[in-house]
C-alpha cells in the first residue's frame, strides 16, 4: 500500500520527474518556456519527448494522446501508439518532439459554430507545456490547445491562456508603477469547489430522463426533502466514504490536490474542493476531476450527477470559482499587505475587480449560461441571476471612508490617505460569510458562485481575467501618463472608481425579491434570467471590443461561440422535451391506466359480491386519474408538436421559442404527471421516485 506522498503525482510528468529525467540544459529551457512563455526549440522538444516516452512506458503507458477541450463541454482524446517498427521485426516505443508539440486531429465533428467549413476539416492541437502531461488508462495525455487551420480557437484552453496573458500584461504595468520592477509574471489562480449528487446506479438505469438528460424530468416532492438541513456537514455514509477515498486516490495520482470533502445541503449531495492552482491547470484538473468522479462512481455501483439541477425542489449544484491574483514573487495581490504602499496597491486591485464586474456583468453572466444552470440562476435559488459583489462590513467601511473622505472608524481616527496610511488588516471575517452573494470577497480571494456544476470553469475565468485586465489597462493608462504626486492621483483614482461602481456592491440577502427589484429598478443592474437573454450580451459592441482589444477572442471566434451556445441550448432542451414525451407516453400513462383498470376491476368485483357497496374511495380515484390520463395525453400531444416547431429557423429564434413556449409545455406535462404519481399505487409507478433516489445510497 502506497503512502499518500508516494501516490501523489505518481502518474504526472511533473517538475520532479523532469528534473530527474532531463539534462540540465533541456530542463532549464523547458522551465523558461513554462515560466515566461519562451518558444521551445525542436531539439529541446525532442529531448523532452524522449524522456516523456521512456517515463510513460515505464509506468505502463502504451499510447499517447493530445488531450484537449473542444466546445462540446467535455474533453477529447485521439490515441496513438508509441509502438514503432524497428529493424529485424522488432518494435520500439517512441515518440518525437513534433508529436509532442503539435497534432492534427480531424476537427470536422467538433463544434466550430461556422468557423470552419467541413472541407477545411483540419484542426491543430498545440502542447500547453505549463500544464503537466499525465497518464490515464495506460495513455500518456498531453494537455493541448485546439485551433482551426486558420488559427481560430476551437477550444476552451486557448482563450483562457490568452486571457491570462492579457491579465499578466496589464497587471505588470500597474505593479511597475508601484515600484515592483522585480515582478516578472502575474497569474490568476483558481480553486473550484465542485458540488455533485451521488445516486444508486441500479435506480439510475431505470430512469430514461437521467440517462438521456442528466436530470429528472418528473418526480413528485417526497415527504422528506432537505427541510431538516440534517445532511449538511452530516456524517458521511460508509458507501459514500468508500467512494470518496477511492476518488481521492485516483485524483492524487494525477497530482490533483483534492482536499476537502463534505456533505452538502441536499440529501445525496456532496462537495469536493481541490487546493487552488494556476487557472489553466485548475481548469484542466477540474475537467479531469469530473471525468474521474463519474468513473469511480461506477465502480461503487453509484452514479455521479453533475447536472446543475438534477432534482426539482432540491438545491442544485454549482461550482464555486475561488479566484485570486498572484506574482511570481509569491505575493497574493488580493491580500491586504503590511505597508502603506502594499495596501494602496491592494485597494487598487480590489477596485479593479469591482469595476470589471460592474462593467462586464453581462459577460460574466453569459460565461455561466446553460440550459442546466438556468434552473439555478434566476429561479429563487442560490445565487440569483443578478450579479453583485459582497465585500463584508469591514472592507465596505474602508471603501466608504475613502469615498466620502470621512475618518475610518476601524482603527484609525483619521482620514485615510492611501499610500501614506497603513490600513487595518481586514482579516477574513467568519461571522461575515454571505452565502447568497454571486461574487463574494472572502479575505484574500473572490468567490464567483454562479458557475454551473457541469460546466468547464474556463469560460468564467476567461471573462473574469479579461475584464480585470481591462480595468487595469485603464488604470495604468491614467497613472502612467499623469503628472503630479503619484499618491494623490492614486487616491483620486480609487475614490472615483468606488463612486462610479458602488452600485455593484451589496452585502444583503441576494435571494430577496426586494433586492432583485432594487438591483434592476434603482441600480440599473442586469437581470438576465435565461441563457438566450444572457447570450445576447456577447453581441454588445463594447463587450466585443474589449475582448478583441486584449486579443482574447477575434470577432469571428465570438460569433462562433454565440452560435454554439445557442445550438447547445436548443439541443439540450429539445432532447429533454422528447425524453419527457416518450416517458410520459410509454411509461407513465400505461402505469396510470393499469392502476385505474385494476381499480375498476376491483369496483366491479366488489359490487358483484355486494351490490349496495358505494366504493367511494375507488370511484373518486378512478375519476381523478381518468381526468389526469386525458390531461397527460393532451399535454404530450402539445409538447410533441411544439418541440418540432421552428426547426427550420436560426438558432436564436429557436432558443427564444424554446424558452417561451417549449419549457412551459414541459412544465405543464410534468405537473400532471407528478400529480398522477401521488395518486398511483407505489407498486405501479414505472421508475424510482425522488424519495428512493435521494435517500437510496
Ligand atoms: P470555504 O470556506 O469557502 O470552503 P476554503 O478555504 O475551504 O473556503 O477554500 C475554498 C477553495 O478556495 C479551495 O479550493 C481553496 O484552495 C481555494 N482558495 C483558497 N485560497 C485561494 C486563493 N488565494 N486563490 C484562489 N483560490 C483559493
Ligand atoms: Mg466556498
Amino acid at each position: 500500500m502506497k503512502t499518500v506522498p508516494e501516490l501523489f503525482g505518481s502518474m504526472v510528468f511533473d517538475d520532479k520527474v523532469m528534473r530527474a529525467t532531463l539534462s540540465a540544459d533541456v530542463y532549464r529551457n523547458l522551465k523558461d518556456t513554462i515560466r515566461r512563455g519562451k518558444k521551445l526549440d525542436l531539439s529541446v522538444a525532442n529531448a523532452v519527448a524522449d524522456a516523456m516516452c521512456a517515463w510513460a512506458v515505464a509506468n505502463g503507458a502504451t499510447h499517447f494522446t493530445h488531450w484537449f477541450q473542444p466546445l462540446t463541454g467535455i474533453t477529447a482524446e485521439k490515441h496513438d501508439g508509441f509502438l514503432s517498427p524497428a529493424p529485424d521485426s522488432h518494435v520500439i516505443m517512441k515518440f518525437s518532439g513534433r508529436e509532442l508539440i503539435t497534432g492534427e486531429p480531424d476537427a470536422s465533428s467538433f463544434p466550430s459554430g461556422g468557423l470552419r467549413a467541413t472541407f477545411e476539416a483540419r484542426g491543430y492541437t498545440a502542447w500547453d507545456p505549463t500544464s503537466y502531461a499525465f497518464i490515464k488508462e495506460k495513455t500518456l495525455c498531453i494537455p493541448t490547445a485546439f485551433c482551426s487551420y486558420g488559427g481560430e480557437a476551437l477550444d476552451k484552453k486557448t482563450p483562457l491562456l490568452r486571457s491570462m496573458e492579457a491579465l499578466n500584461r496589464q497587471a505588470l504595468r500597474v505593479l511597475h508603477l508601484f515600484g515592483n520592477s522585480h515582478v516578472q509574471r502575474v497569474v490568476s489562480n483558481v480553486g473550484p469547489e465542485q458540488e455533485y449528487f451521488l445516486i444508486d446506479r441500479d435506480m439510475y438505469l431505470k430512469r430514461k430522463d437521467l440517462i438521456y438528460t442528466g436530470r429528472t424530468l418528473f418526480g413528485a416532492k417526497p415527504p422528506k426533502g432537505q427541510e431538516l438541513d440534517d445532511h449538511y456537514f452530516g456524517a458521511i455514509k460508509p458507501r459514500v466514504k468508500a467512494y470518496m477515498e477511492d476518488l481521492n486516490e485516483e485524483l492524487w495520482k494525477l497530482g490533483i490536490y483534492a482536499k476537502t470533502e463534505h456533505n452538502e445541503v441536499a440529501p445525496g449531495q456532496h462537495e469536493l474542493a481541490p487546493i487552488f492552482t494556476v487557472s489553466n491547470i485548475a481548469s484542466d484538473h477540474n475537467q479531469l476531476m469530473m471525468e474521474i468522479m463519474k468513473k469511480v462512481a461506477r465502480k461503487h455501483n453509484l452514479m455521479c450527477l453533475l447536472h446543475e439541477k438534477p432534482f426539482a425542489g432540491v438545491n442544485g449544484s454549482g461550482k464555486h470559482n475561488n479566484w485570486s491574483l498572484s506574482t511570481d514573487t509569491g505575493v497574493n495581490l488580493l491580500s491586504p499587505g503590511e505597508t502603506p504602499y502594499e495596501n494602496a496597491q491592494f485597494l487598487l486591485f480590489l477596485v479593479a475587480v469591482i469595476q470589471a464586474v460592474d462593467d462586464y456583468q453581462g459577460l460574466l453572466r453569459l460565461s455561466v449560461a446553460s440550459a442546466g444552470n438556468d434552473h439555478r440562476l434566476g429561479a429563487n435559488e442560490a445565487p440569483p441571476a443578478v450579479i453583485s459583489i459582497f465585500l463584508g462590513d469591514e472592507l465596505s467601511a474602508v471603501l466608504e471612508a475613502i469615498e466620502k473622505d470621512t475618518p475610518y472608524e476601524g482603527s484609525h481616527a483619521q482620514r485615510l490617505r492611501l499610500g501614506a496610511d497603513v490600513l487595518p488588516r481586514f482579516n477574513r471575517d467568519t461571522t461575515d460569510r454571505n452565502r447568497t452573494s454571486p461574487f463574494a470577497f472572502t479575505g484574500n480571494k473572490f468567490e464567483f458562485r454562479m458557475v454551473g456544476s457541469s460546466d468547464s470553469i474556463s469560460c468564467a475565468n476567461i471573462m473574469l481575467n479579461t475584464a480585470v485586465a481591462e480595468s487595469l489597462r485603464q488604470f495604468a493608462d491614467r497613472l502612467e501618463g499623469g503628472e503630479g504626486d503619484f499618491d494623490a492621483r492614486l487616491h483620486e483614482l480609487i475614490k472615483e472608481t468606488i463612486i462610479r461602481h458602488k452600485r455593484i456592491l451589496f452585502n444583503g440577502n441576494g435571494y430577496d425579491e426586494a433586492w432583485i427589484r432594487e438591483a434592476v429598478e434603482e441600480r440599473g443592474l442586469l437581470n438576465l434570467r435565461t441563457t438566450p437573454d444572457a447570450m445576447q450580451m456577447v453581441l454588445v459592441p463594447e463587450n466585443v471590443e474589449m475582448l478583441v482589444r486584449h486579443g482574447v477572442f477575434s470577432e469571428a471566434e465570438i460569433a462562433s461561440r454565440y452560435e454554439i451556445s445557442m445550438e447547445n441550448y436548443v439541443r439540450t432542451v429539445h432532447i429533454e422535451a422528447l425524453t419527457m414525451a416518450d416517458m410520459a407516453r410509454r411509461e407513465i400513462l400505461p402505469a396510470v391506466i393499469r392502476y385505474c383498470g385494476d381499480l375498476t376491476d376491483t369496483v366491479n368485483a366488489k359490487r358483484k359480491a355486494l351490490p349496495e357497496l358505494a366504493c367511494a374511495c375507488e370511484s373518486k380515484l378512478i375519476l381523478r386519474l381518468s381526468g389526469l390520463i386525458d390531461g397527460i395525453d393532451a399535454a404530450i400531444e402539445e409538447l410533441a408538436s411544439c418541440a418540432e416547431a421552428k426547426a427550420d429557423r436560426d438558432s436564436t429564434e429557436q432558443a427564444f421559442y424554446i424558452r417561451d413556449v417549449v419549457l412551459e409545455k414541459m412544465a405543464a406535462l410534468r405537473a400532471l404527471c407528478d400529480e398522477a404519481e401521488t395518486l398511483t399505487g407505489a407498486a405501479y409507478w414505472p421508475f424510482p421516485t425522488y424519495g428512493e433516489l435521494l435517500f437510496g445510497v
